[in-house]
């Protein structure tokens, strides 16, 4: 982000129900919804390993062991999210819980 722009936090807090919040909650979604494809496929790969190459298993699950963490981070900014941005979903920020 260029300097001088406001940061996510603002945008959220002044701009509530604006174009720009509602990309910034469409673009946390879609982050989610791809770390948590990417951290399946990975682990799919991890439990089916194409060659016998140790090496390879374990870059593997180094990769997935990085996915991991992308998706908790992602899943950590929608609770975010939806818990200051959606003050009425505050329930639904708590069911969606942790992991
Ligand atoms: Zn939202």
């Amino acid at each position: 982000m260029p300097n001088g722009f406001p940061t996510p936090d603002i945008v959220e807090s002044t701009a509530m129900g604006s174009a720009s919040s509602r990309a910034q909650c469409a673009a946390l979604w879609r982050e989610y919804a791809a770390a948590t494809y990417e951290h399946v496929r990975l682990l799919t790969e991890c439990a089916v390993p194409s060659g016998t190459d140790v090496s390879d298993f374990q870059a593997l699950v180094s990769q997935a062991e990085s996915a991991a963490k992308r998706r908790r981070e992602a899943r950590a900014a929608v609770k975010l999210h939806l818990a200051t941005a959606h003050p009425p979903r505050e329930a639904a920020a708590q069911a969606f819980g942790s992991d």
